[in-house]
């Protein structure tokens, strides 16, 4: 498997020559490298990726477009197997999650492959002697910075739908985690993709990211990530003027109320945490309970907390480790803080035996009841720990969830069909599952957020929206 920069359908090194450890965060070893991409590379690859606009993929009618995803797609789901691996190697995550990933990864080609060939403008009614139209273009070049968390899930989500609406795509993974992109990108030169269509610029965010946001060549930038470095993009793209997608972090809450099912909501509960050792945008990681049903809700999930495996992505546990040394030693410290302020452990799971030494494994933690206001209530600790808060009434519910500067999803739990809309309308946020958590994450569903959980939408046909520009064209014909 190459390890190259994939620019113009050619791999190369990089410009410097330079490369990157690739490491296994089950055991802290390194088991490849891949190239550093810096700005001469972005350079190269949004060259590539205009040329390719301007040539056999700008002239690729929308049909044509669809069935090369459409190839893509399959091949993808041909490899599960072999992609799942790759992915939770470089991840940790258990190998059942990676091939959901990969599954899911397809499913986002297959969905947007259909779709290339039906987004497309309106006539509107005008004064006499005129015909108006509007035509859904693509922005051009687009630029893709995307997270280790889920690098498939995101590719497919957001080059998906950026070529599907026609545009030539730039892709930056997270330097921890590029090893199936680059896989995915062989995949696609293999399926006939034209040479500049998909290019992949492994590297690290202050290089190859930085260039590729405020690349003047840049037409618009999707960027998943933490609020923090979606600022620094924002403000790179605002020299350029250009528009920006910014799918931010969130500490979203689940809301149990005491007539809740709660036999089903348990596993949503644990689930919406502990997937992905808690490294999920839209985890679960808060739990709010209605006071009367507390002590019960707390009981049940400490239980389970107590039955989680942790283990290395190949003995497939429900937990892997974290990402890195540096995002350990983070969610240690939330961990280690709470304790300090007093806050009590309910439960934690454990660290199966024969586990590797040297991977970056975190017991996943059930704190409670935690203060609203507090820091571990307010602050996204992107790891598998959840806080427990206690709320009177469906009022101060709905004004804890709201209370933090995120805006990404919610879980509401209750039987009262006036509630459950009551409550969904009432919640700030981009997404709300009722009586479930996350809807299997079906890429037909619009995603994104609000506040400081960012804006825009991927997923589902709101995407190619943001992904295409409408131009008014209106004829006076008399
Ligand atoms: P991060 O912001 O550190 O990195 C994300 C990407 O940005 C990486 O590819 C990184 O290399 C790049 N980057 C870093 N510095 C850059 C810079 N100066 N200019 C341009 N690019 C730069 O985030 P992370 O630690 O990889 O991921 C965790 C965060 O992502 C969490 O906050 C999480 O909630 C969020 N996230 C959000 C979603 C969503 O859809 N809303 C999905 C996944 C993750």
């Amino acid at each position: 498997m190459t390890t190259k920069l994939l620019i113009a359908g050619d791999w190369r090194e990089s410009a410097s020559g330079d490369t990157i450890p690739v490491i296994d965060p089950s055991d802290g070893a390194e088991y490849a490298r891949i190239g550093r991409g810096g700005s001469a590379d972005i350079d190269r690859a949004v060259k590539a990726a205009r040329a390719a606009l301007e040539g056999a993929w700008g002239r690729l009618p929308a049909v044509e477009r669809g069935r090369l995803m459409a190839k893509l797609s399959q091949a993808i789901a041909d490899r599960v197997e072999e992609l799942a691996r790759i992915e939770a190697r470089d991840t940790g995550k258990p190998l059942k999650q990676a091939r959901a990933d990969a599954l899911a990864c397809a499913r986002y080609f297959e969905f947007y492959a259909g779709a290339a060939d039906k987004l497309h403008g309106e006539t509107l009614p005008y004064m006499a002697g005129y015909t108006v139209l509007t035509l859904r273009e693509p922005h051009g070049v687009t630029g893709h910075i995307i997270p280790w968390n889920y690098p498939m899930q995101m590719l497919g989500r957001s080059v998906g739908a950026a070529l599907a609406a026609g545009n030539a795509c730039v892709l930056k993974p997270a330097e921890d985690a590029s090893m199936s992109s680059l896989r995915i990108g062989e995949l696609a030169t293999e399926a006939g993709f034209p040479p500049g269509a998909i290019n992949v610029v492994p590297g690290y965010g202050e290089e190859a990211g930085a260039a590729l946001s405020g690349h003047p060549g840049i037409d618009h930038v999707s960027f998943t990530g933490s609020p923090e470095v979606g600022t620094l993009v924002q403000q790179a793209a605002a020299r350029n003027n250009v528009p920006v997608t910014m799918e931010l972090g969130g500490k979203s809450p689940q809301l149990v109320f005491a007539d809740a099912d709660l036999d089903a909501a348990l596993p949503f509960i644990t689930g919406a945490i502990v997937q992905n050792a808690g490294q999920t945008c839209s985890a679960g990681s808060r739990l709010l309970v209605e006071a009367t049903a507390y002590d019960r809700v707390a009981e049940k999930v400490a239980e389970r907390f107590r039955s989680l495996r942790v283990g290395s992505w190949d003995m497939d546990l429900d937990c892997g480790p974290l990402i890195n040394r540096q995002q350990k030693s983070r969610v240690d410290g939330y961990i280690e803080g709470a304790r300090r302020d007093g806050v009590a452990k309910l439960a934690e799971g454990v660290l199966a035996p024969n586990t590797p030494p040297g991977g970056y494994y975190v017991a996943p933690s059930f704190f409670g009841p935690v203060a609203p206001g507090s820091k571990l209530e307010q602050e996204e600790v992107f790891g598998p720990v959840l806080a427990a808060v206690r709320f009177a009434d469906e009022a101060e519910a709905v004004r804890v969830a709201n209370g933090t500067p995120y805006g990404l999803v919610a879980g509401v739990w209750t039987r009262d069909g006036g509630r459950q809309l009551r409550v969904a309308r009432a919640l700030r946020c981009g997404q709300v599952f009722v009586n479930n958590y996350g809807a299997g994450g079906g890429v037909e569903l619009p995603f994104g957020g609000v506040k400081r959980s960012g804006f825009g939408r991927e997923k589902g046909f709101e995407a190619l929206y943001g992904f295409s520009t409408l131009k008014t064209v209106a004829i006076r014909h008399g």
